[in-house]
Formats: C-alpha cells, structure tokens, sequence
C-alpha cells in the first residue's frame, strides 16, 4: 500500500480519537497527505529510506516551519516558528510525513502532562490515569496507534517515564548524540531529544535519522553514527547486567518489582549473568536535578520577555509592566515556580550553597555510574516508582510528583543513555524495564531490548 493510504489510515484514526485522549495540539491534515504523495513518488522513483512514507508526530517542543510551536505554553500559543529544527529537518529529509505536533507540560516541566495550556493527555489504557511526561502526547500517540512512532525530549525522564506509562519503547540518547538546534531549552545540560515507538526495532529506525553532528548545536557530538539496525538480535550469552541495590528500596510498587524480576530471568535464560551493585549516590538525583534544572531554565527562560515574540500583554503602561505583566500572563504555575527556584539559586551568596554543590554531586552521580560501568555492561531496574497513577491525584503536591522520576533522573545529571521498555505487567497497567548504557552505546541498548520483544 501507499504512503497516501497509511497517511489517511493514520489521519482517520487522529481524527475519531484525539478529541478523547488530547494528545496531539496541531494536526497538520493537509499537509501531511501532500508529503505522504511525494513519498510515493520518491519510493517509486528508487528511495530506499526506512522511514520514507511513514507517518510520524513532533513533540511540540520541535521548531516547525510555518507551523505552530507552542511548547504547551500560552506564551508561545501564536508562535509559528520560522525555522524547522534539525531533528525535523532529518525527518523530512528521509522522507517521513508529519501528521501533526503533540501534547505536552508546559516547556517540559512535569510528569504528568497535566502542565499542558491544552489541558491533560488521557492514557490510552486508562482513561482517568495521566500518560506520564512530559512527553506524554507523543507517548499517547503511539501507544493509541494514532501515528508509527514520534519525538520526544528527556530533561529528567521525560521519554523513558511515559514510555513506561503507556506501555511503549522510548530512548533517551547519550548527552550530545542527538542536536538540539530548534528544540526550545529547557535545562540545556540535560535536554536530549530521542525516539517514542512500539518497538526497539522502530527506535533504531528513528535514531538513525535522528542522531549524528550538527554544527548548529554546540555541545553536538562529532561521534561516528553506527548502524542501528545491523546489531538488533546480537547474542546475548554473557551480557553483564548490572542491578542497582537502590532502583529496589522501599518507594517501589511490589507488582513492578515482580515484572522486572521476571524480564530479568528472561535474560538470564537468554545466557546473561545479573551483577548485584550499588550507585550509593542515587538519593541524590532528584534534589540535584530541582536546583541545576530550574537554575537552567530561569536563564533559558529569560527570553520571554514580551518583545521579541511569545505572549504580549494589551496595553502596558512601561516597559517593566511589559515584562511583569507578559510572563505573570503567560506562564503557567509550575514554570514559575522553577523561575522562582531556579533565580534564588543563582542569586549572589546562594550560587555556592546551591547551584556550585549540585555541581559537584553531579560528578559524584557520573562516578557511581562509571565505576558500575567497569563492571558490567548495561544496568537494568525500573523506569518508575509506580505505574500511571490518576489524573489529578499528585497535582496538588509537586514533592511526591518530582519523585516519579526518581529512577531516571540521574541518567541525564550523568548524559548516559537511557531506555524504558514495556515488559509482561503484573497487575494491569503498563510497567517499563529501565535500560541504561555506557556512553553512546545506544546500539548495545537497542538490541538489548529487541531481544526482550
Ligand atoms: N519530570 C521532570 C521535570 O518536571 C523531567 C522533565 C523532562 O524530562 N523534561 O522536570
């Protein structure tokens, strides 16, 4: 079948169940078919690209060309980017069709989608339980099947978590494998954009026109790209898989150690050796990330100020009532509260006590991984705490929700990369299997997973 047939299959499918779910903010009907027509024609005319043809979803955190870039924020409600970001650029270039841009927290702060200015993402399983996030509508998307796979970025979770929610395959690349030009900042020591499919097999195919250097991203990685796909169904016999002591304390639910422990006897089975180890630094994550993240974003963030673009408030009286009244109109409440946090940190006499200090647990966070890398080859537990809990349950309570991501965090404080897989869920909900790699391993991780599928 065409391109144009699956583009439509895809749109129809948007169309009778995106008004439930909320996952996508942008559908770009139009323009999708037309790219799905020059597909055909390039299919026929001997274009061998994987992905050429297929129909995929941007988070909307992705600079599209002439189409609206929102970030899931009023301040950027009316942004139409004039530039496509890399990552979009790749896509087309290979051939993908865009059906449309999907849902998110607010410029990625959350876990739960329910920062988004277009109102929450529903799973796809549960209809009152959130998707997890912050890339929660592309993981919605793809989990409902209302395109192949899509993008997603992870700051402190946001791919792997509502990978684990929805019951998908997500990767979060190593730090600089991914560029980041036109993806808007959030906290730019720790965003990584990476690929939200059913299957290793379909992450493969998206990383690869994903990954590998651009120039416009200064912390881009000159790395040579291997070839994803070539590895998938490697053997497995004598693969170290380390177990983190700390991924199975008291905070996790009993039926999600009991899916982990059995995936973990699949490998076993499969000829893999587990290793009982220890990254002692692990409590540490979470209060690490709350001081570098917001301090990131209160500098990032600083742009929307009410003049360049972003949200203008009506008829200020001075320039500070421009600026006061735009961002107090246009932020949501969790953005402002990392302004908030994140501005303190910085300030003169707390740099040291705060921002300096999470400076230096971070490097302690990267030894931990370090030393367990000289042991074992890839580390496994769980991508969270719990599976997808209801929508509005930890709303009112930002503490308990920062620690949903508990288990990922660390993984970007070090730039290592990070998978969540779905494995055999005890109890109903989808549970995701964390995968976490030496640097640029993503290869090694892709057939890890494949193998468990
Ligand atoms: N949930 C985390 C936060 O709210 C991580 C978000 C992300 O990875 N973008 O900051």
């Amino acid at each position: 079948f065409s391109s144009v047939e699956l583009t439509r299959t895809y749109l129809k499918r948007v169309s009778s169940f995106n008004s439930g779910l909320n996952s996508f903010v942008t559908v770009c009907e139009e323009q999708a078919l037309q790219e799905a027509e020059l597909a055909d024609q390039r299919l026929k005319g001997g274009h061998t690209s994987l992905l050429a043809g297929i129909p995929i979803a941007h988070k909307d955190i992705f600079c599209t060309q002439g189409i609206k870039t929102s970030c899931g924020s009023k301040m950027l409600d009316k942004f139409v980017a004039p530039y496509d970001a890399h990552v979009v650029s790749q896509f087309k270039q290979a051939g993908a069709v865009m059906l449309g841009k999907t849902n998110m927290d607010e410029f990625a702060m959350g876990s739960s989608n329910e920062n988004s200015f277009y109102g929450p993402v529903r799973n796809p399983w549960k209809e009152s339980a959130v998707p997890g996030g912050s890339s929660g509508g592309s993981a919605a998307a793809v989990a409902a099947r209302l395109c192949v796979a899509a993008t997603g970025t992870d700051t402190g979770g946001s791919i792997r978590q509502p990978a684990s929610f929805c019951g998908i395959t997500g990767l979060k690349p190593t730090y600089g494998r991914v560029s980041r030009y036109g993806m808007i900042a959030f906290a730019s020591s720790l965003d990584q954009g990476g690929p939200m499919a059913r299957t290793a097999e379909d992450a493969a195919a998206m990383l690869q026109v994903m990954a590998g250097f651009d120039g416009r991203d200064s912390t881009s990685a000159e790395a040579a790209v291997p070839d994803y796909s070539a590895t998938l169904g490697d053997d497995l016999r004598g693969l170290r898989i380390g177990v983190p002591k700390e991924y199975f304390g008291g905070g996790l639910d009993a039926n999600i150690e009991a899916s982990i422990q059995l995936a973990l006897n699949e490998y076993v089975s499969m000829g893999a050796e587990l290793v009982d180890i220890s990254l002692p630094n692990t409590h540490l994550g979470v209060p690490t990330y709350y001081v570098v993240a917001p301090a990131e974003c209160s500098s990032n963030l600083s742009r929307f100020d009410g003049v360049r673009f972003g949200h203008r408030c009506s008829e200020p009286k001075d320039l500070e009532d421009l600026y006061k009244r735009s961002r107090g109109e246009g932020f949501g409440a969790e953005v402002k509260r990392r302004i908030m946090i994140g501005t303190y940190a910085l300030s003169a006499g707390y740099y040291d006590a705060y921002y300096l200090k999470a400076q230096k647990i971070r490097h302690l966070i990267s030894d931990d991984f370090r030393a367990a890398f000289n042991q074992v080859d890839v580390i496994m537990g769980p991508t969270a705490p719990s599976t997808a809990f209801g929508i509005g349950e930890k709303a009112d309570d930002p503490v308990t929700m920062y620690l949903s991501d508990i288990y990922t965090i660390a993984v970007n404080l070090a730039g290592l990369p990070g998978m969540s897989i779905p494995v055999q869920p005890v109890g109903g909900m989808p549970v995701g299997l964390q995968l976490i790699g030496n640097y640029f391993e993503e290869a090694k991780l892709l057939n890890v997973a494949h193998r468990l599928q």
